[in-house]
C-alpha cells in the first residue's frame, strides 16, 4: 500500500498567509483580564511570567489586540516600536502573561510557555 504524495504550492500558501494577516485581533476580554493580573495580583503575574520562554520579535500584534494603537510606530523593515516604551502600562509591558493570552493574537507571538509545575511539587500552589 502506497501513501499518496502530499502537494504543496508555498507561493499560493503564502499569499493566503499574508491575506489573513488581521490589522487588529479580538480579544477585550484578555486585555481586561490582564489588565487586573498586573495590578491587582502581582505577585501571580510574576510567577507565571516566570514560566514563559522566547524574546519579543516587536511584530506589534499585542499592539493591536481590539484596535490599533495610537502609540504603535510601524517601521518599513516590517518591525514595531511603541512610542511611549518607557511610560507603557503594563498589561502592555508584560504581554504575554499565559499562554492563553496568544490566543489574542491567534498564536502569532515569539513567546511560548512551560507547563505550570505539579501543584504537588510547589507545596500545594500556597
Ligand atoms: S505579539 Fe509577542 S512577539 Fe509580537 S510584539 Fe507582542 S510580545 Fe512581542
Amino acid at each position: 500500500m502506497s501513501t499518496p504524495p502530499i502537494t504543496q504550492n508555498a507561493t499560493a500558501e503564502t499569499t493566503i498567509e499574508a491575506e489573513a494577516e488581521p490589522r487588529s485581533y479580538g480579544g477585550y476580554a484578555g486585555k481586561v483580564r490582564r489588565f487586573a493580573l498586573t495590578v491587582f495580583r502581582p505577585v501571580e503575574t510574576r510567577r507565571l511570567l516566570s514560566l514563559r520562554e522566547g524574546e519579543c520579535d516587536r511584530c506589534g500584534r499585542c499592539c493591536r489586540i481590539g484596535y490599533v494603537c495610537p502609540m504603535l510606530q510601524e517601521m518599513e523593515d516590517g518591525s514595531s516600536r511603541c512610542r511611549a516604551y518607557g511610560v507603557r502600562p503594563p498589561n502592555c509591558r508584560k504581554f504575554p502573561i499565559t499562554a492563553r493570552d496568544l490566543e489574542d493574537v491567534e498564536g502569532r507571538c515569539s513567546f511560548s510557555f512551560r507547563a505550570e509545575p505539579a501543584l504537588a511539587a510547589t507545596g500545594g500552589g500556597r
